[in-house]
């Protein structure tokens, strides 16, 4: 078992801007010692001093073991893959973000039993605030469809709620590249303290993901103080080159990308993963017409969930993904933010 702890995950992670945010340390620390503070651009989890490692010397090390940023970053751009297909959910879903696959797929898998739970990401809708949570019924998972942009949330810490606290066995997780690579870790490990939770996963869905807005820093600085946009207003967020803002009354605000950098998070300028590697399905917008999703199904786990949601009329398939104009946004991710640290 490793004998590394949360000061050794300061020194090679934190201390270097090398954080992502995944939260996954936070989620598997069994003392509960580690935390992420309130506010702007919160760079990476706290220790709260409790940690059995570094104080009592208890064989631990578990933070460690499952951060994403520990070794080298990968650079591939498509990956392995049994399959790449556009796809539509098959029934109406109100706030599509694509084609609205990902929640066609764990509708279906929650409906049939394959699933008891889903960890993702929800937002408040007046002041968008995103947080993580717990979906077990479809009712639910069909209101949150969409993607969250001002991302930034430990993910990962709603997984300790539902495998710890609710004891659910059977878990899909949606999450982007960097926590999809932290699962990763997780399946490929042998420590005592993670394997609850990799025994607990069943589906892990990877978004792609060229880069995340911190929540304060895009929300509350940027469209609120600087840009006078009240959020409660928001309809809509999507990026596709730049931001596109649909508000309630129709009228829609563009901010450049160059305008947002103060508001992408700094763990994300060393980020080489565009289209979450290392997942059973990955998802995009890229790659396929308007209105419906790319869908990169990687191992027999993922194309069984496909094929169940295809077979029960809840999801549509067809060829034809340019998988060209996917491969150029990897590189250029790749090409971007590689050997910065
Ligand atoms: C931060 C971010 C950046 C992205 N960047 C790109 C990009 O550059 N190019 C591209 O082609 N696609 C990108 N995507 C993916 C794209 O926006 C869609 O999420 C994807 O195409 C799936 O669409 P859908 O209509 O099938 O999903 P839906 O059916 O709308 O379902 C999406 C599901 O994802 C969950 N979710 C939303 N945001 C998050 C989040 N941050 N973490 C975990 N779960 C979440 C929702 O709760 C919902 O359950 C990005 C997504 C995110 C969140
Ligand atoms: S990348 Fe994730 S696991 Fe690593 S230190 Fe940051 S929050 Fe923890
Ligand atoms: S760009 Fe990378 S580090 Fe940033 S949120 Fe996306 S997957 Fe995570």
């Amino acid at each position: 078992m490793t004998e590394k702890s949360y000061l050794d995950l300061k020194t090679d992670v934190w201390d270097n801007g090398r954080c992502s945010g995944c939260g996954t340390c936070v989620a598997v620390c069994p003392a509960d010692a580690l935390y992420f503070d309130e506010g702007e651009m919160v760079a990476n989890p706290k220790s709260n001093g409790y940690c059995k490692q570094s104080n009592d010397g208890v064989h631990c090390g578990a933070c460690y073991e499952v951060c994403p940023r520990i070794g080298d970053q990968p650079c591939e751009t498509l990956g392995n893959y049994l399959d790449i297909v556009a796809a539509k959910s098959a029934f109406e879903i109100p706030h599509r973000q694509s084609g609205r696959a990902v929640t066609a797929i764990l509708a279906n898998a929650l409906d049939e039993g394959l699933v008891d739970a889903v960890v993702t990401v929800t937002e408040d809708r007046w002041t968008l605030k995103p947080s993580s949570v717990v979906i077990t019924k479809t009712d639910a998972l069909i209101h949150e469809a969409g993607s969250r942009y001002s991302w930034w949330v430990p993910l990962l810490a709603a997984l300790k709620y539902a495998v710890v606290e609710k004891k659910y066995s059977r878990i899909a997780v949606i999450g982007v590249p960097c926590v999809v690579q932290a699962i990763a870790r997780m399946r490929a490990s042998d420590h005592d303290l993670i394997k609850p939770y990799a025994g607990s996963i069943r589906l892990v869905l990877g978004l792609f993901c060229t880069e995340t807005f911190d929540y304060a820093s895009l929300v509350l600085r940027k469209l609120k103080i600087e840009k006078k946009i009240d959020p409660a207003q928001i309809k809509k967020m999507d990026v596709k080159g730049k931001l596109e803002i649909l508000m309630q009354e129709g009228d829609k605000a563009i901010l450049t990308l160059n305008d947002l950098g103060s508001c992408v998070r700094n763990g994300c300028h060393i980020c080489t993963d565009l289209t979450s590697l290392y997942s059973d399905i990955s998802a995009g917008a890229v790659g396929s017409p308007d209105g419906s999703t790319t869908l990169v199904i990687r191992t027999p786990t993922g194309k069984n969930f496909v094929e169940s949601a295809v077979r029960n009329g809840k999801l549509t398939i067809t060829g034809g993904v340019d998988t060209a104009a996917i491969e150029k946004l990897a590189n250029a991710k790749i090409k971007k933010n590689s050997g910065k640290k």
